[in-house]
């Protein structure tokens, strides 16, 4: 199998280049303490962290920098990545996901199902523009969203002081969404921190009540990479990550519920290929995909966007037959730990 190097890293960043309440250094010393691999900073319509030199080997932390772009109205937010300049702002989602295409860069749309219920001055940022196919990936679970999602009122202080205590599961509307897209081509998933101070409106208290090191210990994305990171040659392992995000290689975590590094997911066929979740090539069916994890959890076998059977143990084996969308999620005491990227099984799409 050619991708069998696991990396672990946080996606979707604010610094105080734009509404985030750390700095750069904050943010490198909090991930190098926790062991992350890599971090992808996305300040809103900014790469200024990039052009001054944030970018690179920080602290042994890959830190790659892209943004977050949104329209004219701030809805529509887009992670871009591998771009020199930021697109225009006063543009149509369907126009700025194509830009930074266009450009050599990659895009994920960020929180595309995000609602909030309870709060006026506090307005969702849903993804509306679904026309266009521009976009290489979605975040299916949002650590800030899935946060003031669970707020009933500002009396609700536990989980202000415990932000990770409550995070639950990813939004069922984007993943049916991301199931649905899965037939058609394949659509990375992506999980994201986004810690901000300005959407939860508290000011300086926000920058308390997230302290960077508690927020990182949250929603990660691990990715499977041909070769190990390469501390002397940033380019090429930037490129790594790029690609592996890009292509769904890989799976994303709630720390919360444990430490899912080294977890595996690859599926098997009867011609003795094997690959793991993601873009890949189809072999000859019938095909077993295997899950190792390192602490037993309740392990879900999800076919087509439809949940088809659980079993409990740190290893699980699912038999498949014919062609379709097959991923898995695991659960720990009902809450939501791992979400695997999806394993398209066809010759060709739709699936
Ligand atoms: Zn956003
Ligand atoms: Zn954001």
């Amino acid at each position: 199998m050619k991708f069998t190097h696991e990396i672990c890293g946080a996606i979707h960043l604010h610094t105080n280049y734009s509404d985030g309440g750390v700095s750069y250094e904050e943010l490198i010393d909090a991930a190098a303490s926790l062991r992350l691999d890599y971090l992808v900073v996305t300040d809103h319509m900014t790469l200024g962290g990039k052009k001054d030199g944030y970018e690179g080997f920080k602290k042994d932390v890959c830190v790659l920098i892209g943004y977050e772009h949104h329209d004219k109205n701030k809805l529509n937010h887009y992670l871009a990545l591998g771009t020199e300049n930021v697109a225009g702002n006063k543009k149509h989602a369907s126009v700025y996901t194509q830009e930074i295409k266009n450009a050599g860069g990659i895009g994920f749309i960020a929180h595309p199902e995000e609602c909030r219920h309870y709060f006026g001055n506090l307005p969702p940022y849903p993804w509306t523009d679904w026309s266009n196919d521009a976009f290489d990936g979605i975040e299916i679970w949002n650590q800030m969203s899935d946060w003031v999602e669970q707020l009933k009122s500002w009396l609700s202080v536990i989980r202000i002081v415990y932000p990770r205590r409550f995070l639950g599961a990813a939004p069922e509307k984007a993943l049916q969404k991301w199931d649905s897209l899965n037939r058609i081509r394949m659509v990375s998933g992506i999980g994201g921190v986004d810690a901000h101070s300005f959407r939860i409106g508290f000011g300086v208290f926000a920058i308390i009540v997230f302290p960077i090191k508690v927020m990182l210990k949250g929603i990660r994305t691990h990715l499977y990479l041909e070769n190990t990171l390469d501390k002397n040659d940033y380019v090429l392992s930037q490129s790594l990550i790029k690609n592996a995000v890009r292509d769904g290689r890989g799976f994303i975590s709630n720390f919360r519920r444990g430490d899912a590094r080294g977890s595996l997911f690859f599926i098997e066929y009867e011609d003795g290929t094997s690959d793991v979740p993601g873009k890949s090539r189809s072999g000859k069916l019938p095909a077993v995909i295997n899950v190792v994890l390192p602490e037993k959890a309740d392990i879900h076998f999800i076919v087509n966007g439809k949940h088809e059977k659980t079993t409990h143990g740190n290893k699980a084996q699912f038999k498949v037959e014919s062609n379709g969308v097959y991923r898995i999620e695991v659960t720990r005491k009902s809450k939501a730990w791992i979400y695997s990227n999806p394993f398209p099984v066809g010759p060709s799409y739709p699936i």
